[in-house]
């Protein structure tokens, strides 16, 4: 790419870095940056300029990308619309449909392992009047911890609920919720369907067809896309999905989202989108078999320690990325601390500016001091089996020290 520039200090020391928090961001691939640098430097119109071929070029360039994107997720294109990311387009989903739909009622119905991205906004509307109905999953220890059952759905609705909102796959425990099933309900019902499937797009099939959702939120920068751009799906045929938008101004996105379309971006989103179908059953199986090699070493070398969320033996549960465990009597902060070479989370990292114990695992049941003890490691395609071998040596090696010098949580 002709990048000239040395390395700062800060970039030198990340370089023998083991990264394995991929459900925070992913390494943007090399071939997507590729793209995103020509979009910025040579097709850099306006997509909103009809007027001449550097805006025609621009808005070809966006259109290609919808169409990949759309095509990779079973949606027309014409049902895409450009964002910022998953927590504008949650915002969007949520806000837009209550709004629109507030003669038929103000009820919504979610579940209370949301990521913050839809409990916040969610939490503002309910301030507001909205009644909101948070869901309780399966607990710890059970097989499918964290799951919930369509019947919980089902028994929710009421006659003024407007909108389920459903996430696909969790960021911190990996379990996929029931979506075919709950769409279903909520058909026959005749309510709303959001899912937030940030996490599982790009890591297991997701067709909008079959899931039978409304609205769905998605972003690049999970699928080793950039940061700063993502995509709702919204509903265009049986039945055609109408929101309030949030954002005015220019009149982008039909009207749903103004402001000047990132084309750089959102190239970079359709590239990243490329990549991540043609490689997406090589990689969950590839990096299935990483995590669970990793399990099983640390539960081999560790005492006390548990997984948290489901089961890692079905596919059907849980994501083949995702682990996450409790080392009891260790303060997870301090465990990252102490092996700084490792890039992994405790709790989520989207709400690390708050020292609050994850809201997921305590739905779980766990206790305060067992989710101060949890780690969410993440993997990605970049991952080899040596970043398994480096991480079970300094997880073991680290909480041994932790727990001699009775640093507990
Ligand atoms: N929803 C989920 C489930 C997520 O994991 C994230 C990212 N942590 C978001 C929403 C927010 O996505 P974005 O960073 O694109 O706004």
């Amino acid at each position: 790419s002709g990048r000239s520039l040395a390395l700062t200090k800060t970039e030198t020391d990340l370089v023998d870095i083991v990264y394995l928090d991929n459900h925070s961001t992913t390494q943007v691939d090399p071939r997507v940056a590729d793209e995103v640098l020509r979009a910025m430097t040579e097709n850099y119109g306006n997509a909103g300029s009809t007027s001449h071929r550097m805006g025609w070029a621009a808005r070809d360039a966006v259109e290609e990308a919808r169409e990949t994107i759309a095509a990779a997720i079973g949606a027309s294109d014409r049902e895409i619309v450009f964002t910022s990311g998953a927590t504008e387009s949650n915002n969007l989903a949520l806000r837009g449909i209550l709004e629109r739909n507030r003669r038929k009622g103000n009820h919504v119905v979610t579940v209370a392992t949301e990521h913050k991205a839809v409990l916040d906004p969610l939490a503002r509307l309910a301030r507001g009047g909205t009644e909101v109905t948070y869901l309780q999953p399966r607990q710890q220890g059970q097989a499918d911890a964290g799951w919930i059952e369509p019947q919980q759905v089902a028994d929710a609705i009421r006659d003024d609920t407007v909108l389920v909102s459903v996430m696909l796959a969790n960021n911190e425990i990996g379990v996929l919720l029931p979506l075919a099933e709950i769409a279903g309900i909520c058909k026959e019902r005749g309510v709303f369907l959001h899912t937030d499937a940030t996490q599982a797009v790009g890591r297991i099939p997701v067709d909008v067809t079959k899931l039978d959702v409304d609205l769905m939120s998605f972003s690049a920068h999970k699928v080793y896309g950039p940061k700063g751009v993502g995509a709702l799906f919204v509903r265009k045929r049986s039945p055609h999905v109408r929101l309030t938008p949030q954002i005015d101004g220019g009149g982008q996105e039909n009207g749903l989202r103004s402001g000047t379309l990132n084309v750089p971006g959102i190239v970079g989103f359709g590239a990243a989108m490329r990549f991540a179908c043609d490689e997406l059953e090589m990689e969950a199986k590839r990096q299935g078999d990483l995590r669970d090699e990793l399990y099983r070493r640390l539960m081999e070398n560790v005492d006390d320690a548990e997984l948290n969320g489901p089961i890692l033996t079905d596919p059907a549960i849980r994501l083949s990325n995702n682990l996450n465990i409790s080392f009891a009597g260790v303060d997870g902060e301090a465990l990252m601390l102490g092996m700084k070479r490792i890039a992994v989370s405790s709790g989520s990292a989207c709400t690390s500016a708050n020292p609050e114990p994850s809201h997921v695992l305590r739905a779980l049941g766990l206790s305060e001091d067992l989710t101060r003890s949890s780690l969410r490691f993440g993997l990605g395609k970049f991952n080899t089996p040596e970043h398994i071998d480096i991480a079970v040596e300094l997880v073991t090696e680290t909480v041994g020290r932790l727990r001699k010098l009775g640093n507990t949580a």
